[in-house]
Protein backbone atom coordinates (compact mmCIF):
# COMPACT_ATOMS: atom_id res chain seq x y z
CA UNK A 1 0.00 0.00 0.00
CA UNK A 2 1.18 3.58 -1.11
CA UNK A 3 2.93 5.36 1.90
CA UNK A 4 -0.02 8.19 1.41
CA UNK A 5 -3.07 6.08 2.06
CA UNK A 6 -1.78 5.44 5.69
CA UNK A 7 -1.66 8.91 6.41
CA UNK A 8 -5.06 9.76 4.77
CA UNK A 9 -6.74 7.17 6.54
CA UNK A 10 -5.42 8.40 9.96
CA UNK A 11 -6.30 12.05 9.06
CA UNK A 12 -2.85 13.42 9.01
CA UNK A 13 -2.74 14.38 5.12
CA UNK A 14 -4.49 17.22 5.52
CA UNK A 15 -2.59 19.14 7.93
CA UNK A 16 0.26 18.38 5.77
CA UNK A 17 -1.59 19.59 2.87
CA UNK A 18 -2.31 22.92 5.01
CA UNK A 19 1.07 23.35 6.26
CA UNK A 20 2.78 23.14 2.94
CA UNK A 21 0.68 25.96 1.71
CA UNK A 22 1.39 27.87 4.16
CA UNK A 23 5.12 28.01 3.91
CA UNK A 24 4.17 29.54 0.32
CA UNK A 25 3.57 32.84 2.82
CA UNK A 26 7.27 33.36 3.01
CA UNK A 27 8.74 30.71 0.97
CA UNK A 28 11.04 27.97 2.75
CA UNK A 29 10.60 25.75 0.68
CA UNK A 30 13.68 24.49 -0.77
CA UNK A 31 17.40 26.07 0.61
CA UNK A 32 17.23 28.92 -0.89
CA UNK A 33 14.83 30.09 1.64
CA UNK A 34 13.79 33.10 -0.79
CA UNK A 35 11.08 34.51 1.82
CA UNK A 36 8.71 35.67 -0.81
CA UNK A 37 5.04 35.22 -0.54
CA UNK A 38 4.09 32.96 -3.75
CA UNK A 39 0.70 33.20 -2.47
CA UNK A 40 0.38 36.82 -3.54
CA UNK A 41 2.20 35.99 -7.25
CA UNK A 42 5.72 36.87 -6.23
CA UNK A 43 7.74 34.53 -7.81
CA UNK A 44 11.75 33.14 -6.00
CA UNK A 45 14.60 31.59 -7.55
CA UNK A 46 12.75 28.95 -9.16
CA UNK A 47 10.19 31.70 -10.69
CA UNK A 48 6.82 29.43 -9.78
CA UNK A 49 4.25 31.12 -7.76
CA UNK A 50 1.87 28.78 -5.64
CA UNK A 51 0.32 26.85 -8.86
CA UNK A 52 2.47 24.15 -10.63
CA UNK A 53 3.65 24.18 -13.98
CA UNK A 54 3.83 20.98 -16.22
CA UNK A 55 5.52 20.44 -19.35
CA UNK A 56 4.39 17.00 -19.95
CA UNK A 57 2.97 13.87 -18.74
CA UNK A 58 2.57 9.97 -19.42
CA UNK A 59 3.95 6.87 -19.53
CA UNK A 60 8.21 7.15 -19.38
CA UNK A 61 9.94 3.79 -20.18
CA UNK A 62 13.04 5.23 -20.45
CA UNK A 63 13.97 5.24 -16.92
CA UNK A 64 15.82 2.76 -14.29
CA UNK A 65 13.89 -0.86 -14.87
CA UNK A 66 12.81 -1.39 -11.57
CA UNK A 67 10.42 1.61 -12.33
CA UNK A 68 9.33 0.92 -15.63
CA UNK A 69 8.06 -2.90 -15.70
CA UNK A 70 6.11 -3.77 -18.79
CA UNK A 71 3.26 -0.78 -18.28
CA UNK A 72 6.35 2.07 -17.73
CA UNK A 73 6.79 5.14 -14.86
CA UNK A 74 4.20 7.54 -15.06
CA UNK A 75 6.30 10.82 -15.11
CA UNK A 76 4.67 14.50 -14.42
CA UNK A 77 7.03 16.88 -15.88
CA UNK A 78 7.43 19.73 -13.69
CA UNK A 79 8.84 23.15 -15.32
CA UNK A 80 10.97 25.41 -13.65
CA UNK A 81 13.88 23.89 -10.95
CA UNK A 82 15.50 25.47 -7.77
CA UNK A 83 18.55 24.60 -9.75
CA UNK A 84 20.83 26.68 -12.88
CA UNK A 85 22.58 23.50 -13.96
CA UNK A 86 24.78 24.73 -17.40
CA UNK A 87 24.47 21.06 -18.77
CA UNK A 88 21.09 20.24 -18.09
CA UNK A 89 19.75 17.52 -20.54
CA UNK A 90 15.83 19.16 -19.86
CA UNK A 91 16.70 23.14 -20.00
CA UNK A 92 13.90 23.78 -22.17
CA UNK A 93 11.50 22.61 -19.27
CA UNK A 94 14.05 23.18 -16.51
CA UNK A 95 15.41 26.61 -17.30
CA UNK A 96 13.22 27.85 -20.93
CA UNK A 97 10.11 27.96 -18.67
CA UNK A 98 8.17 25.24 -21.28
CA UNK A 99 5.00 24.42 -20.05
CA UNK A 100 1.33 25.32 -18.50
CA UNK A 101 -0.25 26.29 -15.60
CA UNK A 102 -2.52 23.39 -13.97
CA UNK A 103 -5.01 23.56 -11.10
CA UNK A 104 -4.59 20.84 -8.49
CA UNK A 105 -7.50 19.72 -10.04
CA UNK A 106 -6.04 19.28 -13.04
CA UNK A 107 -2.90 17.51 -11.90
CA UNK A 108 -5.38 15.20 -9.75
CA UNK A 109 -6.63 13.88 -12.78
CA UNK A 110 -2.69 13.43 -14.61
CA UNK A 111 -1.96 11.29 -11.43
CA UNK A 112 -5.22 9.20 -12.00
CA UNK A 113 -4.77 9.21 -15.87
CA UNK A 114 -1.44 7.63 -15.50
CA UNK A 115 -2.76 4.80 -13.39
CA UNK A 116 -5.51 4.26 -15.37
CA UNK A 117 -3.04 3.57 -18.18
CA UNK A 118 -0.83 0.77 -16.08
CA UNK A 119 1.74 2.62 -15.02
CA UNK A 120 3.38 1.03 -12.04
CA UNK A 121 3.88 4.27 -10.12
CA UNK A 122 3.69 8.18 -10.20
CA UNK A 123 6.86 9.91 -10.69
CA UNK A 124 7.16 13.54 -9.46
CA UNK A 125 10.11 14.99 -12.31
CA UNK A 126 11.19 18.27 -10.36
CA UNK A 127 8.91 18.67 -7.48
CA UNK A 128 10.81 20.42 -4.80
CA UNK A 129 9.37 23.66 -5.64
CA UNK A 130 5.74 22.56 -6.14
CA UNK A 131 5.44 20.46 -3.03
CA UNK A 132 2.52 22.37 -1.82
CA UNK A 133 0.46 22.03 -4.78
CA UNK A 134 1.72 18.65 -5.48
CA UNK A 135 -0.04 17.77 -2.04
CA UNK A 136 -3.27 19.56 -2.52
CA UNK A 137 -3.41 17.71 -5.41
CA UNK A 138 -3.01 14.29 -4.00
CA UNK A 139 -5.39 14.61 -1.79
CA UNK A 140 -7.98 15.12 -4.43
CA UNK A 141 -6.71 11.99 -6.00
CA UNK A 142 -6.85 9.67 -3.09
CA UNK A 143 -10.57 10.56 -3.07
CA UNK A 144 -10.82 8.97 -6.71
CA UNK A 145 -8.66 6.16 -5.82
CA UNK A 146 -5.01 7.02 -6.38
CA UNK A 147 -2.87 4.13 -5.04
CA UNK A 148 0.09 4.05 -7.10
CA UNK A 149 3.76 4.36 -4.93
CA UNK A 150 4.61 8.00 -4.93
CA UNK A 151 8.17 8.89 -6.60
CA UNK A 152 10.24 12.04 -5.70
CA UNK A 153 12.51 12.50 -8.89
CA UNK A 154 14.44 15.58 -7.36
CA UNK A 155 17.84 16.96 -8.20
CA UNK A 156 19.01 16.92 -4.41
CA UNK A 157 18.94 19.98 -3.45
CA UNK A 158 16.29 20.04 -0.70
CA UNK A 159 15.85 21.11 2.27
CA UNK A 160 15.24 19.16 5.59
CA UNK A 161 12.48 20.60 7.29
CA UNK A 162 10.36 20.12 3.71
CA UNK A 163 11.43 16.58 3.54
CA UNK A 164 9.86 16.14 7.33
CA UNK A 165 6.87 17.04 6.33
CA UNK A 166 6.52 14.60 2.96
CA UNK A 167 7.75 11.87 5.75
CA UNK A 168 5.31 9.03 5.17
CA UNK A 169 3.69 10.75 1.74
CA UNK A 170 6.71 9.71 -0.55
CA UNK A 171 7.23 6.13 -1.28
CA UNK A 172 10.85 6.39 -3.28
CA UNK A 173 12.95 8.59 -3.29
CA UNK A 174 15.34 9.61 -6.12
CA UNK A 175 17.77 12.11 -5.69
CA UNK A 176 20.55 13.19 -8.19
CA UNK A 177 24.02 13.24 -6.45
CA UNK A 178 25.64 15.99 -9.06
CA UNK A 179 28.93 16.74 -7.38
CA UNK A 180 31.35 16.62 -4.22
CA UNK A 181 33.03 19.76 -4.76
CA UNK A 182 31.70 22.91 -3.75
CA UNK A 183 33.19 25.00 -6.43
CA UNK A 184 32.03 22.58 -9.30
CA UNK A 185 28.74 23.20 -7.84
CA UNK A 186 29.07 26.80 -7.57
CA UNK A 187 30.37 26.75 -11.51
CA UNK A 188 28.06 25.05 -12.90
CA UNK A 189 24.70 25.04 -10.81
CA UNK A 190 25.17 28.67 -9.30
CA UNK A 191 25.28 26.65 -5.88
CA UNK A 192 28.28 26.31 -3.77
CA UNK A 193 26.32 24.55 -0.79
CA UNK A 194 24.81 21.78 -2.93
CA UNK A 195 27.15 19.26 -1.56
CA UNK A 196 26.30 19.65 2.39
CA UNK A 197 22.41 20.24 1.85
CA UNK A 198 22.46 17.42 -1.14
CA UNK A 199 24.16 14.79 1.74
CA UNK A 200 22.04 16.01 4.21
CA UNK A 201 18.83 15.54 2.22
CA UNK A 202 19.95 12.06 0.94
CA UNK A 203 20.53 10.97 4.71
CA UNK A 204 16.79 12.49 5.21
CA UNK A 205 15.33 10.25 2.71
CA UNK A 206 16.92 7.11 3.43
CA UNK A 207 16.38 7.26 7.46
CA UNK A 208 12.25 7.92 6.20
CA UNK A 209 12.27 4.89 3.37
CA UNK A 210 15.50 3.09 3.77
CA UNK A 211 16.65 0.80 1.10
CA UNK A 212 14.74 0.08 -2.23
CA UNK A 213 12.34 -2.22 -1.98
CA UNK A 214 11.79 -4.42 -5.14
CA UNK A 215 8.93 -7.21 -5.43
CA UNK A 216 8.48 -10.19 -6.96
CA UNK A 217 7.70 -8.95 -10.38
CA UNK A 218 10.99 -6.83 -10.52
CA UNK A 219 8.74 -3.48 -9.38
CA UNK A 220 9.98 -0.78 -7.11
CA UNK A 221 7.71 -0.28 -4.51
CA UNK A 222 9.66 2.17 -1.72
CA UNK A 223 13.13 3.19 -0.52
CA UNK A 224 15.83 5.10 -2.06
CA UNK A 225 17.55 5.30 -5.51
CA UNK A 226 20.23 7.47 -5.89
CA UNK A 227 20.87 9.15 -9.57
CA UNK A 228 24.82 9.85 -10.30
CA UNK A 229 25.52 11.54 -13.48
CA UNK A 230 29.09 11.04 -14.72
CA UNK A 231 30.48 14.35 -15.98
CA UNK A 232 33.48 14.33 -18.31
CA UNK A 233 37.08 15.18 -16.80
CA UNK A 234 35.79 14.22 -13.33
CA UNK A 235 33.80 17.14 -12.54
CA UNK A 236 31.15 15.21 -10.80
CA UNK A 237 33.52 13.71 -7.71
CA UNK A 238 32.25 10.13 -8.00
CA UNK A 239 34.96 8.37 -5.53
CA UNK A 240 33.47 10.63 -2.96
CA UNK A 241 29.78 10.22 -3.83
CA UNK A 242 30.19 6.59 -3.81
CA UNK A 243 32.16 6.45 -0.85
CA UNK A 244 29.72 8.56 0.93
CA UNK A 245 26.61 6.55 -0.36
CA UNK A 246 28.51 3.02 0.92
CA UNK A 247 29.99 4.09 4.37
CA UNK A 248 27.05 7.01 5.37
CA UNK A 249 24.32 5.76 3.51
CA UNK A 250 24.03 1.85 3.35
CA UNK A 251 26.29 -0.38 1.08
CA UNK A 252 23.15 -1.56 -0.59
CA UNK A 253 21.61 2.06 -1.53
CA UNK A 254 20.59 1.07 -5.47
CA UNK A 255 22.38 3.37 -7.54
CA UNK A 256 22.67 4.72 -10.87
CA UNK A 257 25.85 5.15 -12.39
CA UNK A 258 24.65 7.08 -15.74
CA UNK A 259 26.65 7.58 -18.86
CA UNK A 260 24.63 10.07 -20.89
CA UNK A 261 26.14 13.09 -20.23
CA UNK A 262 25.71 15.32 -23.65
CA UNK A 263 27.47 19.21 -23.73
CA UNK A 264 23.51 20.26 -23.98
CA UNK A 265 22.26 23.81 -23.11
CA UNK A 266 25.38 26.20 -22.35
CA UNK A 267 27.88 23.18 -21.47
CA UNK A 268 29.33 23.98 -24.70
CA UNK A 269 31.03 27.48 -23.91
CA UNK A 270 32.17 25.53 -21.05
CA UNK A 271 35.97 23.56 -22.56
CA UNK A 272 35.92 21.25 -19.48
CA UNK A 273 32.18 20.17 -20.59
CA UNK A 274 31.97 20.10 -23.77
CA UNK A 275 32.61 16.49 -24.62
CA UNK A 276 30.72 13.15 -23.83
CA UNK A 277 32.22 11.03 -21.38
CA UNK A 278 34.78 8.34 -22.79
CA UNK A 279 34.26 4.66 -22.58
CA UNK A 280 36.90 4.66 -19.72
CA UNK A 281 35.46 7.44 -17.59
CA UNK A 282 32.36 5.59 -17.30
CA UNK A 283 34.42 2.06 -16.33
CA UNK A 284 36.24 4.16 -14.06
CA UNK A 285 33.09 5.48 -12.01
CA UNK A 286 31.24 2.46 -12.48
CA UNK A 287 34.00 0.33 -11.01
CA UNK A 288 34.68 3.62 -7.73
CA UNK A 289 31.40 2.68 -6.63
CA UNK A 290 31.93 -1.36 -7.13
CA UNK A 291 34.87 -0.52 -4.96
CA UNK A 292 33.41 1.65 -2.53
CA UNK A 293 31.49 -1.85 -1.57
CA UNK A 294 27.86 -0.75 -3.63
CA UNK A 295 27.01 -3.76 -5.39
CA UNK A 296 23.15 -2.51 -6.60
CA UNK A 297 23.86 -0.23 -9.77
CA UNK A 298 21.52 -0.19 -12.46
CA UNK A 299 22.82 -1.24 -15.58
CA UNK A 300 26.37 -0.93 -14.42
CA UNK A 301 27.44 -4.68 -15.28
CA UNK A 302 26.31 -4.98 -18.54
CA UNK A 303 27.56 -0.96 -19.15
CA UNK A 304 31.01 -2.16 -18.89
CA UNK A 305 30.59 -5.09 -20.60
CA UNK A 306 29.39 -3.23 -23.29
CA UNK A 307 32.42 -0.77 -22.98
CA UNK A 308 34.62 -3.06 -22.94
CA UNK A 309 33.77 -4.89 -26.40
S1 LIG B 1 10.92 26.85 -3.68
FE1 LIG B 1 11.36 28.56 -5.07
S2 LIG B 1 10.66 30.43 -4.02
FE2 LIG B 1 10.76 28.77 -2.50
S3 LIG B 1 12.76 28.94 -1.55
FE3 LIG B 1 13.00 27.50 -3.26
S4 LIG B 1 13.59 28.72 -5.05
FE4 LIG B 1 12.80 30.13 -3.48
Amino acid sequence: MAAYLELYHRSELKGRVEAAKSLLESCPVCPHCCGINRLEGEIGKCRTSSEAMVSSYGPHFGEESPLVGKQGSGTIFFTNCNLRCIFCQNYSISQLGEGEKVSKEELAYMMLSLQAQGCHNINLVSPTHVVSPILEALEIAIESGLHLPLIYNSGGYDSLETLKMLNGVIDIYMPDMKYSDEEIAKEFSGIGNYPSINKAAVKEMHHQVGDLEINKEGIAQRGLLVRHLVLPNGLAGTKEVVDFLAKEISPHTYVNIMDQYHPCYKASQVPSLARRISPAEFQEAAELAYQAGLSRLDRARSLILRFQR
